[in-house]
């Protein structure tokens, strides 16, 4: 039974990294093939410059090398976790540690749960640091300092320590304790925390990475009013992030819900757009807003979420998944295993997640559209973004409608041209 668990996650192991290996080839052949046949794409000719096109075209290739091998990195550090004997080790090491820590709750399995994430983040780090101060800085994009670069990460092992524990601990408690139906009890518990999340993240969390200021008077921000009060946008108030001082990239969303909703604007975005433009991007992220989106992706993350749970309280039950990686029956230890082994699944919902997101940016285009008399302004803060982050032009098709979570700007416009 244990080779029959072994074997069928090797399978879908494998079948993951040809699927990904194989769009990112293809991916990478097709840029190459239209960057070197033709002149700039025509729905952006004329707004970009050939040194910018070029640009983007070596952009698009580096990062699609670097996928090969962080790709097949990251596979290897799974099936040395998963195979290397550092599971048992880890859970025995976790058992004598506990003994240490007597008035934590279920100290083992956090301990276990907290080292295999532990080696997870140690072993990305390389990617992490090459990411960041390679492939990024290469092409002007990395603005974080070695110092930022640190704190940053420090910050984050403190955020998973002081959440990530308790967490952990009622879910153990649920598990233990909630009798049958524990499962369905760990989902309303975790639905509960998300919400909870999405109202505290913008008040707590986000403001000990970032600085948050209240968007300057003047017309962008009178706009901005007029434009939510035609709508029906109703709104806490409107930010700007110091987002510059990590990477030139740039972005507006809005977070939280209901009145105590915000809208955060990049710095690097006002720096890099027109007004008509930042409106437009507005208009669109409202569009979101206006039509449930958000409220629709949450619904589906919690289907998921449900399903996941059910599935793992009948994997529980199911010895040989432990004794096939070398661990006794445990809550934590399936709690992990469980995550670990689900990524070569849940790799194939992603183009639906995908194609749903993708559903979602074209009606929010268009309401934008709607909403500001035309398409234009849309457009042109498309085409801005595209060229200011050195996007990829010509994606191959397979690539996009796999990875893709928005649109090519090419389909964008063609739609808003359309609409
Ligand atoms: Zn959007």
């Amino acid at each position: 039974m244990e080779q029959l668990v072994i074997g069928l996650f090797l399978i879908l192991f494998v079948c993951e990294f040809i699927v990904e290996a194989v769009l990112n080839e293809l991916n990478l052949r097709y840029v190459r093939a239209r960057s070197s046949a033709s002149d700039i794409p025509e729905f952006i000719a004329g707004k970009m410059s050939a040194g910018d096109y070029n640009q983007s075209v070596q952009y698009t290739l580096a990062r699609g090398n670097f996928q090969r091998y962080s790709e097949a990195y990251g596979r290897v550090v799974t099936l040395v976790v998963l195979f290397g004997g550092l599971l048992p080790l880890w859970d025995r090491w976790a058992i004598a540690l506990a003994d240490a820590l007597p008035a934590l709750p279920y100290a083992n399995g956090i301990l276990f749960c907290f080292g295999v994430a532990f080696v997870y983040s140690l072993a990305g780090l390389p990617v992490s640091l090459y990411a960041t101060f390679g492939l990024e800085a290469r092409f002007g994009f990395n603005k974080t300092t070695w110092r930022l670069y640190l704190t940053d990460r420090l910050k984050g092992i403190v955020l998973g320590v002081i959440i990530g524990a308790p967490f952990l601990i009622v879910v153990f408690e649920l598990m233990d304790n909630a009798g049958r139906y524990w499962w369905l009890w760990t989902f309303l518990f975790i639905a509960g925390f998300q919400f909870v999340t999405i109202i505290v993240y913008p008040i707590l969390i986000a403001p000990w990475f970032n600085k948050f200021a209240p968007l300057k008077e003047g017309p962008l921000r009178d706009r901005i009013l007029a434009l939510g009060e035609k709508v029906g946008f109703k709104t806490s108030g409107i930010f700007t992030m110091d987002s510059s001082k990590r990477s030139g990239h740039s972005n507006a969303y809005f977070t939280g819900i209901g009145k105590a909703k915000r809208i955060v604007l990049f710095d690097t975005l006002l720096e890099q757009m027109t007004i008509d433009q930042g409106l437009a991007v507005l208009a669109h992220e409202m569009g979101h807003y206006k039509m449930n989106h958000i409220r629709r992706m949450l619904v589906v993350q919690l289907v998921f979420l449900s399903i996941a749970l059910y599935l793992l309280s009948l994997l529980l039950e199911f010895r040989p998944l432990f004794s096939a990686f070398g661990l006794n029956p445990s809550n934590h230890a399936a709690l992990v295993l469980f995550s670990l082994l689900s990524g070569p699944v849940t790799f194939y919902l992603e183009p639906l997640m995908n194609g749903l997101s993708r559903r979602h940016e074209y009606e929010a285009d268009r309401f934008a559209a709607l909403t500001l008399g035309d398409g234009k302004a849309m457009e042109e803060a498309l085409i801005n973004l595209t060229v200011k982050n050195l996007s990829n032009l010509t994606p191959h098709p397979w690539y996009s409608t796999y990875h893709y979570s928005h649109p090519t700007t090419a389909e964008r416009i063609q739609a808003l041209r359309g609409s």
